[in-house]
């Protein structure tokens, strides 16, 4: 049988993947790019369905500790590489066929709205191999909030061994209070925890997973500090800038299993290390201050920790904590939050009521 011209992923491409050619022979799916070939044995395929349209097939398999995969072209030239599919796929072909038509028959109503657009997945697809990053923001505007939370106890189950969590007691109490207040009404479900750690660190997740150290707790002054570190890394949840450094950092595999709908494959394997050495543009670190800044007011929390506590982490000679490393706080961000803090103006602010030497 002829070869199909499809794209092909794999640990040490390009990480929009390349242009190879694919035939199913015996009980082997060959692949051919340049002078390579891979031969792959059709029982350690998966076979996956969906896509930016939902008409993409996707085989995929197990490459050096990783995933390789092949994205068929959509239409008659996949299916037409389908056709020659050995028997051990046979299975897995007809149990996507049956649960695609339902699917299928959606996306045909979908697109008569949208006739004119009908060119839109194509023209996406185009995009992606182009431009993944781009695709990237695309495919976490489409994540719902339900998913995200979902990718969140995924990652944060990953990263827990690794912290001593501090489940009670009056340092974990504290970040619960003062984190309810910051984020009263918020659409997420906010789980908060304190890790006995001396780095001087706190970082959010996905979903709403607010991580303090104990460090951190101690290298503040007072309660306020505190609060202004809780109102920042919020910001970077509410706004999803966890979420999408996250997918950016997974890069294909992951806009891939969502653009399939898969949550739960080797694709969100390394999340816990994206977030872990994650840090934010300039842009982001100023929109998560000045939302900081409007969560502190809402709350009644006077706003000067904020900047105290970055201001003072600046000013440290040497190691720098590691805070600092995916929050920079550079001069300009400084003067920014000095700025922001006095158009403001002042309001009503009781003290917290903690005293962070007794804890
Ligand atoms: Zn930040």
């Amino acid at each position: 049988m002829d070869s199909v011209k499809v794209h092909l992923f794999a640990p040490g491409l390009d990480a929009g993947g390349i242009s190879a050619r694919a035939r199913f022979s015996g009980m082997a799916l060959w692949v051919e790019h340049g002078d390579s070939r891979l031969v792959i044995p059709a029982d350690r395929l998966a076979v996956k369905h969906g896509g930016f349209d939902g008409r993409q097939w996707l085989l995929e398999w197990p490459a050096e500790g990783a995933a390789a995969a092949i994205l068929l072209p959509a239409g008659g030239e996949g299916e037409r590489l389908l056709a020659g599919a050995p028997a051990a796929l046979a299975a897995q072909l007809d149990q996507h066929g049956r649960r695609d038509r339902a699917r299928s028959l959606r996306f045909r109503v979908g697109m008569a709205l949208v006739g004119l657009f009908v060119a839109l997945p194509f023209i996406l697809l185009g995009v992606f191999l182009a431009n993944a990053d781009r695709i990237a923001g695309w495919a976490v505007g489409k994540i719902s909030l339900a998913q995200e939370q979902q990718l969140g106890d995924l990652a944060f189950a990953q990263m827990r061994s690794n912290l001593k969590v501090i489940e009670t007691g009056p340092a974990p109490a504290m970040v619960q209070a003062i984190g309810a207040r910051l984020t009263a009404g918020s659409n997420y479900r906010y789980r908060w925890f304190v890790a006995d750690s001396p780095e001087v660190n706190a970082f959010a997740m996905p979903g709403g997973y607010v991580v303090v150290y104990t460090g951190l707790i101690e290298a503040a002054g007072n309660a306020e500090e505190v609060a202004g570190v809780l109102a920042h890394e919020v910001q970077h949840v509410e706004l999803r800038h966890s979420l999408k450094n996250m997918v950016y950092g997974l890069g294909w595999r992951a806009v891939l299993s969502l653009a399939m709908g898969d949550l739960s494959g080797g694709a969100w394997a390394g999340m816990a290390e994206q977030l872990g050495g994650m840090a934010y543009g300039r842009d982001l670190e100023r929109q998560a201050d000045l939302g900081g800044l409007k969560a502190l007011r809402q709350a009644g929390i006077a706003p000067q920790g904020l900047l105290g506590f970055f201001a003072k982490l600046a000013k440290q000679d040497g190691n720098l904590p590691a805070f600092l490393s995916s929050h920079p706080a550079t001069a300009e961000r400084l003067d920014n939050l000095r700025k922001a803090i006095a158009e403001q103006g002042d309001y009503p602010a009781e003290p917290l009521p903690y005293d962070l030497k007794a804890l």
